[in-house]
């Protein structure tokens, strides 16, 4: 039979035109060759207790059941069941797992990715301790397999991975980079053959916040760190991660990892970007094959050492009072808390924390590529509303986040609610209070 079907439903990856039966069989291989002993410990081990459908944001936002977390695997968990569970030969006799459908598979996408931002937060509250979020990480693996990947992921992903970029742009971002350099009057180290430290930039920030980038060069400067930006490894984002492509994010990983070897530097820093964080902190080695030979560092992170040092040391901020946007990639997969809260004391900014903060702090509701997934801003915007409230109840006028992407989302439901606050780089503002001069051994 052919493997090519006709019309192709509108959000589904356009290189992946099948028939309904093989992308079923595509999504149903890919998810039985996925899970290892851990993920059949997981699927085995739920309760249905139901209590992580109060960790999620689209749940509390909606109280449909469809967006509880452990249900957004259903399908794998049926196929898991059917094909590789030790009871599998049963379930399949006795009809006790109906065989996933086509149509199912499309529903699914939607509960996948449009409505999971991969925060974690499902996973923090388990009292099974499984880690739902990793399932569903495998999940979309899965879905990419079969083709089910979202049209604005899997194109953004399948650009990246093969010219660097997620998109195409009128001026390569490399040459902006450096137009950015001039417009700020800040130093761009690029393409260095020896350093201490490999920069990379979201591309959030070159088309959005050029004064992010320019802050990250500047606090660099300042400190004397001998760094580069290299031209073939710029781009922090992931978007293989994003949209499921585990072999795409391995490529994509594969750029930076290269860069960094060849630039001899012992440090990978990680700018304010959550999910780049992730995807090289975590996935990167396991993806590589080995262990990396460098630190992975976010921005937040390393400048709490260096204020840890005494080499950094900052002004006071006067923002008034203020809050803090922790993005889940940082928090909960990477517990980097204290770093930001040190850098806001430090410019003695009076931090009123939002009720759920740190490792339990609310997503943007942009995360896991949602926010570049169009049809799923309704959805979004509704899920965003019990944030925004809780950031309008800290009574803040300043209100701040280390990640470009959460304040892409926050800045976009600015415009969409028009309220009332704009969201700052935590970056940006200690680039603002550099005091003295920086020195290094
Ligand atoms: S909280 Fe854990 S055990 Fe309870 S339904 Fe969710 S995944 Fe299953
Ligand atoms: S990872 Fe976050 S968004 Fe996704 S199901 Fe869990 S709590 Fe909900």
């Amino acid at each position: 039979m052919s493997d090519t079907a006709g019309a192709l439903p509108a959000n589904l990856a356009p290189a992946e035109a099948r028939t309904p039966e093989a992308r079923v069989a595509g999504a149903m291989k890919g998810f039985v060759q996925e899970v290892g002993a851990l993920s059949a410990f997981r699927l085995e081990s739920c309760i249905h207790c139901g209590i992580c459908a109060d960790a999620c944001h689209f749940y509390i936002a909606t109280e449909d059941p469809q967006y509880t977390p452990i249900w957004k695997v259903e399908p794998f968990k049926q196929a898991y069941k059917r094909e590789a569970s030790p009871f599998a030969p049963l379930f399949k006799l006795f009809g006790l797992k109906r065989a996933v459908t086509a149509d199912q598979l499309e529903h699914w996408q939607r509960l996948l990715f449009d409505s999971c931002n991969m925060c974690g937060r499902c996973s923090l509250i388990c009292p099974m301790g499984i880690d739902v979020a990793a399932l569903i990480e495998q999940a979309r693996h899965a879905m990419f397999d079969a083709g089910l990947a979202p049209k604005e992921l899997y194109q953004k992903a399948a650009h990246q991975r093969d010219t660097g970029q997620p998109e195409p742009s009128a001026e390569p971002y490399r040459d902006q980079l450096l137009d950015i350099g001039k417009r700020f009057g800040v130093d761009i180290p690029l393409d260095k053959p020896e350093v201490e430290v490999m920069l990379c930039v979201p591309r959030t920030d070159i088309e959005h916040y050029p004064s992010a980038v320019a802050a990250l060069a500047r606090v660099m400067q300042h400190l004397a760190v001998s760094c580069t930006f290299r031209s073939d490894g710029l781009v922090a984002e992931n978007y293989g991660y994003f949209a499921g492509g585990k072999e795409w994010q391995r490529e994509i990983s594969l750029r930076l990892i290269e860069q960094a070897i060849a630039c001899k530097a012992q440090t990978l820093l990680v700018p304010e970007c959550g999910h780049a964080y992730t995807a090289l902190r975590w996935a990167a080695a396991e993806l590589y094959g080995k262990p990396l030979p460098f630190k992975v560092r976010h921005v937040t992170e390393f400048l709490a050492d260096e204020l840890k040092s005494g080499r950094l040391k900052l002004e006071h901020a006067g923002t008034g009072k203020t809050t803090f946007h922790d993005p889940c990639q940082l928090v909960r997969k990477g517990g980097v808390t204290v770093a930001p809260r040190a850098l806001m004391k430090a410019m003695v900014i009076e931090l009123n924390e939002l009720k759920n903060h740190g490792g339990f702090s609310f997503c943007c509701g942009g995360g896991g590529g949602v926010l570049d997934i169009e049809r799923a801003a309704p959805l979004r915007y509704r899920t965003m509303e019990n944030k925004l409230r809780e950031i309008d109840d800290t009574g803040a006028q300043t209100f701040l986040t280390s990640c470009s992407d959460c304040r892409r989302t926050f800045d976009d439901a600015q415009a969409h609610f028009q309220w009332d606050k704009a969201p700052h780089s935590l970056l940006e503002l200690v680039a603002k209070h550099l005091a003295g001069a920086g020195t290094r051994p």
